[in-house]
């Protein structure tokens, strides 16, 4: 599959996608919308092939935004509360 963009008129790096009509500034990285198999970031359009690693990625990169995302708020409580677990069972080990 091969992407075409306009030049958008008025603009130096303004193009727009032939295939969505959307208005990007970075070609390259709106290439990956419409490659299925490929798991975008919503974040910073960083792409990964696999979804793991776009989530490890997630979750280094945008430890503080992710706070605005209900989603990955809960995910991350979640990942809390495991931890909070696996301490309680360690405590309750050791006593
Ligand atoms: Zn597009
Ligand atoms: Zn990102």
């Amino acid at each position: 599959m091969r992407l075409t963009f306009d030049k958008v008129p008025g603009s130096c790096n303004l193009h727009r996608c032939k295939i969505c009509g959307k208005h990007v500034t970075h070609i390259r990285n709106h290439y990956h919308v419409h490659y299925p198999g490929r798991f975008e970031c919503p974040l910073c359009r960083a792409t990964y092939t696999r979804s793991d690693n776009l989530r490890t990625h997630f979750k280094f990169k945008h430890s503080a935004e992710s706070e605005k995302n209900a989603d990955t708020k809960d995910h991350a409580n979640a990942q809390l509360q495991l931890a909070a677990t696996a301490h309680n069972d360690t405590m309750n080990t050791l006593s």
